[in-house]
Formats: structure tokens, sequence, C-alpha cells
């Protein structure tokens, strides 16, 4: 069935200018997506046909929901992440129940060994976190995804439900689950440096999100990561910043070397790719709101 559906003709770029609008599906292991994208909300309703798209493969209608599931993380219609952060304090507070029942807080297991059992629950919650890490900036995604973490950190501490949430969690020697989900994303944007693999035009351009691999910013013809991290004047002051601290001229060929040298470098690289990369994300984000509405 798989082979079938993935060598379906889907009749792409409709309205006859490459990159406009595509259709495609992406498939891993037993999930597959069928991706719409269209740079105007006219070709995407072009390409969807209706306002409310029906799908019919092998006379099957497939209906759309309000919500769904792709690779363990939860998306809903409004393209926000609060459902999928719902869902993970539901499962992760199971969790956190479940382990209440068998760590008292007199007598049972030593703190080395409750703080072992606890990692699970951090673990569940932060699933995906690089992806929907953004939507801790609103306070009540933090409070309640600090919920679970909470009731097994009294667990560790071996303390009363009255103590504050941030003093349970330094006595039991825990980082406060929305700190570590944002820790993940700057780790995610070092591997988009190493890979090539996010926000640039080049990269932006052949997956048909833009029509042009060109640098927004400086014009350059090809925006990839060897442009936006060590040529586009843009970020010339962030990269001399960065150059004062690792004390060398960064580049293509320096940059790892740098890093791998004192922990103080590998945290300024860090922090250099974290900030340039959030910036052109976030903007990429308004460009695409901005062009569809
Ligand atoms: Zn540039």
């Amino acid at each position: 069935m798989y082979d079938k559906l993935l060598h379906m003709d889907l009749d792409t770029n409709i309205i006859g200018l490459p990159g406009n609008s595509s259709v495609s599906f992406i498939a891993f292991a037993d999930d597959v997506a069928l991706i719409v994208t269209g740079l105007t909300t006219e070709t995407l309703e072009e390409m969807t046909n209706e306002a409310q798209p029906e799908l019919i493969i092998n006379d099957i209608r497939v209906t759309p929901k309000e919500k769904l599931k792709y690779l363990g993380i939860e998306l809903c219609k409004k393209l926000g992440y609060g459902t999928h952060i719902r869902g993970a304090v539901v499962k992760a507070g199971r969790t956190a129940s479940a382990l209440e029942r068998i760590l008292p807080n007199v007598r049972g297991a030593r703190q080395d060994k409750r703080k072992i059992l606890a990692t699970t629950v951090p673990n569940q919650l932060l699933y995906g976190a690089p992806i929907w890490a953004d939507a801790l900036q609103f306070e009540n995604n933090v409070k309640m995804i600090l919920g679970p973490q909470r009731k097994i950190a009294l667990r560790i501490a071996m303390a009363y439900r009255t103590v504050s949430t941030s003093a349970v969690m330094v006595v039991a020697g825990t980082i406060p689950v929305h700190l570590m989900a944002r820790e993940r994303q700057k780790k995610y944007r070092q591997i988009q440096m190493l890979t090539g693999h996010g926000c640039f035009g080049y990269y932006l351009n052949k997956y048909k999100i833009r029509t042009s691999a060109e640098c927004v910013d400086c014009h350059m013809p090809v925006d990839n990561v060897e442009h936006t991290d060590f040529e586009c004047d843009r970020w010339w002051q962030e990269r001399r910043s960065l150059e004062a601290i690792v004390d060398c001229d960064i580049g293509p060929d320096s940059i790892i070397g740098a890093m791998l040298k004192s922990r103080e470098n590998w945290r300024a690289v860090k922090e250099f790719v974290g900030k340039i990369l959030g910036i052109k994300e976030e903007e990429e984000r308004q460009t695409q709101r901005g062009s569809l509405a």
C-alpha cells in the first residue's frame, strides 16, 4: 500500500509556477503525512479545492480532524502546541502518580535511587521539545509542564506538599523542565548549524517553502549555513563578538576546533548559533503568517 501511495501522481504546482505550491507525501515507518503548501491563501485553497478539504484514496474518505499526531507530536488545527503539551502533562502525571506510590516519603528508596526513577517524568514531558519549546513563552504552559515534575521532585526531596516549586527543585537537585526544554532547543540549533538543515534560504527553497534561495538580508544568491554563519553582513557584530571570545577567525574549517578548545568557547558558539537561527526562524514564521493572512 505504501509503495502505491508514495508513487501517486500528486499533480504539483497546479498553477504552473515552480515553487508556488506543492503537494507531497512524507513517510516514516508507519506514519504518512500529506503536505500541501502554498505561498498564498488562494493557492492553498486551490490546492485543497475547498475550505474543508476531503481526501479520497481508493474510495476511502479521509475527513479532516481538529488535531493529529505525527511522530509522537500532537498538532492542533491552529498549528499550536498547547494540545501536545497538555497530552504530555497527562501522560507524565500518570507516571509521577505511579512512582509516588512506590516512593513513600517515610522510609523506602534512597535519594539517589529516587532521582534515577524520577528521570522518566521529564523525559516524557520533553519528547520533541526542540519543536515546541517556543510555546513555553506562555506562562500557563510553563505552569502546566512543571506540575508532574513538582510532584516527583517532592518525592525525591521527601518534602511536604507545602514547599514551593522552586525550593523543592533545588533540594531535589533537578533542573526545571521548561529550562531543560530551552536547552534542548539550543542543542537542536547547533545540529542545524552542523547539518545545514534549518531556516536557510537554500534549504527553504529546496523544500518549496520559498521561491528563491537568496539571502533576504543581503541578497546574495545563496543563503546556506556557511553564508549565514561566516559571510552575511547582517551578523557581523555577533561574529566579531564570538571571535573575540574564541580568539581566532571563525570559518567552516576553524569553528569546530574552536568549539572543542574550551567549555567557554563551546558555550559562545552555542549562543551565537542559537541567537542567529532563533531570529531567522522567528522572521520566517512572521513572513509565512503574513503571506497566509
Ligand atoms: Zn546574507
